[in-house]
């Protein structure tokens, strides 16, 4: 399939970049048509390159590539969104790289996912414009909705042990069940986490409001914050840790035999 000097175009998000040989770079892409791509940028590094400024970090691009032994080559690059301020201004850079590395290592290579393209998208471009108080709600909206396209979509409504609606009484979070607990399940999780009322109704609200929405919410005290992205930060360890053991032991095998 792989036949040489195919060429194909995709938009593409840049979510690493790194030095390759004497001028070329390696790019991680993000892709809207085939998930998360390596490929190689030829004399992206020359200053004289035309499409140099096109492949930054983040940037959002139209790109025309031509398929490789190996990788596959950047043969034309348009961009669609630089995200100007988000690379201006080091605490949106700082969001932008925390939300690239997560879903770097949450995704495999060329696994198809366009409504987790679009949340990327989405995302990048709420770094970029939204008041620098709600970028950490991002982030949190960002883990929470990555969580539910990758098949971990936290329960906030119904217990994640038993199903039963949720009331108001529920005080306790499963990180590894991957969300709210009833009163009587919480009873019978030691490792359960408390998390208050606020912080329940906070992550409803990101769960169920779209992104843009997440500006209103700029308002919340810094230990409301914390406490949401104590509760998120230990879901996902579970599945991070997994999914590096996997990758751990697949070397183990390769190495192996
Ligand atoms: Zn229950």
């Amino acid at each position: 399939m792989r036949g040489r000097d195919r060429l194909y175009r995709t938009e593409a998000v840049i979510l690493r970049r790194s030095d390759f040989g004497e001028a070329d770079r390696l790019l991680t892409l993000f892709t809207a048509r085939y998930g998360k791509r390596r490929v190689l940028a030829k004399g992206a590094r020359k200053t004289t390159s035309r499409r140099a400024g096109h492949v930054e970090l983040f940037n959002r691009a139209e790109l025309q590539l031509a398929t490789g032994r190996n990788l596959d080559i950047v043969t034309d690059a348009q961009i669609v969104d630089a995200y100007k301020r988000l690379h201006e201004e080091l605490p949106r850079l700082s969001y932008a790289y925390y939300v690239a590395e997560l879903l770097d290592k949450l995704t495999g290579d060329d696994e198809e996912n366009p409504p987790l393209y679009n949340l990327v998208v989405d995302t990048l471009h709420t770094l970029d414009t939204i008041p620098a108080a709600a970028l950490d709600l991002v982030a949190r909206f960002f883990e929470l909705h990555m969580l539910n396209l990758l098949g971990y979509r936290p329960n906030l409504f119904n217990c994640t042990s038993c199903q039963t609606p949720l009331t108001e009484a529920a005080d306790r979070w499963s990180a590894a069940g991957g969300g709210m607990l009833c009163p009587v399940c919480a009873g019978l999780e030691p490792h359960a986490l408390p998390i208050s009322l606020p912080a329940f109704k906070a992550l409803r609200f990101l769960q169920r409001e779209p992104l843009a929405a997440t500006e209103q919410l700029q308002r919340l005290s810094e230990p409301l914050r914390q406490e949401i992205e104590r509760v998120l930060r230990a879901t996902l360890r579970p599945i991070l840790e997994r999914d590096l053991k996997s990758v751990e032991f697949l070397d183990a095998v390769r190495f192996a035999s």
